[in-house]
């Protein structure tokens, strides 16, 4: 089941308009009512909630924002730095292999 919640000014507030959807677990947060039918975003933001639970969540968020960081440190901008995210990757692949599995902490194989 997936809790899914249209918040356009909260979402924007939240990542400052850089993203369309985001994860607070359990809630896949979307700024339109139209994207709850994109499969690809929905899959995307899916395999976030797994990677959350697999970190029991707060763990998620600690690597996230940690990582995000040293690639920062390392002289990337906001754009380049969030793409090279592990668990940004891992989303990537599978919202366009649909029926795929994920492995079990799969995301730090784009480490
Ligand atoms: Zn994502």
């Amino acid at each position: 089941m997936k809790l899914i919640i249209v918040a356009p000014r909260f979402l924007k507030f939240i990542t400052r308009g850089f993203a369309k959807a985001i994860v607070l677990f359990p809630f896949i947060i979307l700024s339109k009512g139209a994207d709850k039918y994109d499969t690809a975003l929905i899959r995307h933001e899916q395999i976030h909630i797994y990677q959350q639970l697999e970190l029991l969540v707060i763990g998620f968020y600690l690597w996230y924002v940690t990582e995000y960081g040293v690639y920062r440190l390392q002289g990337y901008n906001h754009r380049d730095a969030y793409m090279r995210l592990s668990h940004e990757q891992e989303a990537r692949y599978y919202e366009c292999s649909p029926g795929e599995h994920r492995k079990f902490f799969g995301f730090l194989r784009y480490l």
